[in-house]
């Protein structure tokens, strides 16, 4: 078993991020700047947008968090959206997700303009994606294409198995993973609640993505020797034993899965830091206008 780190996969490339980072501010003299929406007062998303912030900082990019109460209408929240959109300063727009009841992520989503669609969700962007044209690729999928191309890992033929078809996870991870490229060229098999025996299918994977949000869920006697695991999961709980008072769960039994893994990613220290590599990576290119001009 050899374990796929993303903490170094994600510090390398970083790195190079850097790099290309200070050449745009020489070449332009101003940073690549993202700019994140952030609606009311979720733990997580709080956690998440923080984290994107302070990542920017690292590589040198410029970033801006603007944080509404979770009362704000959604004409409100489009029309900063349509001022951003405006705004040249602006390279990568992201509106974190989820959002209040009262508002349609959809509608959000179409609003912000697809070529600062960082977060690679406009239909625009979905849709070039399928037909594998340039465009920006999902953050989280795109930190997995790149961890599986980081380890050489060939999944040329290999059936993979996505379970969970959310729009910005398991769908699109299926779509990279069916095309013909590499990583891709896989048998896709996009599983969700209603698939009949769950297990069967996943069974018979080479590869497993697991996108499903319930912690432990893949247990070993649900995974082939030798499959190669990537753990999308992340289940918070609370805990007296660390500082952040919370402990992160994985949705794969990593203790008794590992050793029947080829490759395997951990929770923490995996696919969450390659999604951060993947939003960075979008961000730039959407500043290097290397997508659309
Ligand atoms: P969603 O809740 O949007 O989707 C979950 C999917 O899992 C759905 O398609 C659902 O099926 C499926 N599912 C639920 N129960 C079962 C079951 N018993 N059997 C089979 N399929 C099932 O989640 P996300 O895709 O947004 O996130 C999934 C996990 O990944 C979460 O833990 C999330 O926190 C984490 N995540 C991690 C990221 C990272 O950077 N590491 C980034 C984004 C998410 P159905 O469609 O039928 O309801």
């Amino acid at each position: 078993m050899q374990l796929l780190d993303g903490k170094l996969v994600s510090e390398k490339i970083k790195q190079d991020i850097a790099r290309e980072a200070e050449a745009f501010l020489r070449a332009n003299g101003r940073k690549p700047h993202l700019v994140a929406i952030l609606v009311g007062h979720d733990g997580g998303s709080e956690t998440y947008v923080a984290s994107k912030m302070r990542n920017c900082q690292q590589v040198g990019f410029d970033s801006t968090n603007i944080h509404y109460e979770d009362d704000i209408t959604q004409e409100a929240l489009i029309n900063k959206i349509k001022e951003l959109n405006q705004d040249e300063t602006v390279d990568g727009l992201i509106v974190q997700l989820p959002l209040p009841k009262h508002i349609n992520p959809e509608e959000i989503t179409e609003a912000i303009d697809y070529r600062k669609d960082v977060d690679g969700f406009h239909p625009v962007n979905l849709g070039r994606m399928q037909r594998n044209l340039p465009c920006f690729i999902p953050a989280t999928p795109y930190g997995i294409m790149l961890m599986l191309d980081y380890y050489k890992i060939n999944t040329a033929g290999m059936n993979a198995v996505v379970v969970g078809r959310s729009n910005i996870v398991g769908s699109p991870m299926s779509i990279l993973l069916a095309r013909n490229a590499q990583p891709g060229n896989c048998t896709v098999t996009l599983t969700h609640s209603k698939t009949k025996n769950l297990k069967e299918e996943v069974l018979r994977a080479d590869l497993i993505i697991a996108a499903i949000g319930r912690k432990n869920f893949i247990t070993a006697d649900m995974v082939k020797e030798g499959a190669v695991i990537i753990d999308v999961g992340i289940n918070r709980e609370i805990s007296t034993l660390t500082k952040s008072g919370y402990k992160l769960f994985g949705d794969v039994d990593f203790d008794s899965v590992a050793s029947k893994s080829s490759f395997i990613t951990p929770v923490p220290g995996g696919v969450g830091l390659m999604t951060i590599v993947g939003l960075l990576k979008n961000t730039l290119a959407a500043a290097k206008k290397e997508i659309y001009s």
